[in-house]
């Protein structure tokens, strides 16, 4: 009996002290906004822009492609707690966020919400941009244009730039911190950016074919010189009859490369470089598609490394 009064004394002990530290404790640090981003890439960017005032979760990990997601009930949770979303918009995600943001019902992130951040709006010069009649026959074929801007690192620069802008508007007090490391990224990457072009200049002077047109706003950027590519309709495995004709064609260039992304069908972008006489070179498509945490400038970085190893060891 006597013992069960003390435990009932010490427990009431115990509370009292946590009540005290809750109420008259150190200061609790202001909360972060909760930022939930599609791909790899712009969970970077909000990173960057964010700093400590964000806490960023990606639901599509670099390594996996971001055009097949399966829309899992986790991920519809993820965004369930979120103050923000952050995607890629131009139809990339269409085949999985739509569904995500309805099983998520949170208000703070629906369609025209302060949490609902579309970061191709920010983007200025949209590439592939199909005129005329739109046909699905033809493949993946995005009606906005093609929606892999992250890989230009002057859009990417845009997107900082929205970030701080959208996250200043619902989180007022760290606007200026928000605007000021968007400032930065964007000097890191006019800095960069030089010498991204002075080392892939020797593959600048390469014809290329790319697998998929993921790689449209990269080449832009750095000026390549691309030839064809594999997918004869993006997001649609080649026929053998176009696979032949690109052969042919590469045969008639000296010092090919083909591109592809980790995830693309290897031993085809294998086969048109070996029956032609080329090499090629699998570059990540977003940040840690190698594996681990990556920064969006370490993921340029390595995307122009291993180029310029490509350009050097050309046959
Ligand atoms: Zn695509």
């Amino acid at each position: 009996m006597k013992r069960t009064n003390s435990r009932k004394m010490s427990l009431k002990i115990l509370w009292a002290l946590v009540a005290c530290f809750l109420i008259g404790g150190s200061q609790p640090a202001a909360a972060k906004v909760k930022v939930v981003a599609t791909i790899a890439d712009l969970g970077s960017l909000v990173q960057v822009v964010g700093g400590d005032d964000v806490e960023v979760t990606v639901l599509c990990p670099g390594e996996m492609d971001p055009h097949f997601l399966p829309a899992k009930p986790s991920l519809a949770r993820k965004l369930g707690r979120a103050d923000m979303l952050v995607y890629n918009g131009m139809e990339l995600e269409v085949g999985w966020l739509p569904l995500l943001i309805r099983k998520a019902r949170n208000p703070a992130i629906r369609p025209g919400a302060a949490g609902e951040v579309d970061c191709s709006e920010a983007v200025t010069a949209r590439l592939e941009v199909p005129t005329g009649h739109l046909d699905r026959g033809e493949g993946d074929v995005h009606p906005e244009g093609n929606p892999h801007y992250t890989l230009d690192p002057r859009q990417a620069v845009l997107v900082a730039h929205h970030l701080a802008r959208r996250l200043g508007e619902i989180d007022v007090d760290n606007a200026a911190s928000y605007k000021q490391r968007a400032a930065t990224f964007a000097q890191d990457v006019e800095e960069r950016t030089v010498s991204w072009r002075a080392e892939t200049a020797v593959v600048a002077e390469m014809p290329v074919i790319i697998y998929h047109r993921t790689w449209a706003y990269l080449v832009d950027f750095l000026q390549l010189d691309v030839m064809g590519e594999i997918e004869h309709r993006p997001g649609i495995s080649p026929s053998p009859r176009h696979v032949q004709k690109l052969i042919e064609e590469g045969r008639q260039r000296e010092n090919l490369l083909v591109i592809s992304a980790t995830w693309d069908h290897h031993h085809v972008s294998a086969e048109v470089a070996e029956r032609s006489g080329g090499q090629t070179v699998v570059l990540p498509a977003q940040a840690g598609a190698g594996g681990g945490a990556q920064g969006y400038l370490e993921h340029i970085d390595g995307i122009c490394r291993d180029l310029a190893a490509a350009g050097k060891a050309r046959p």
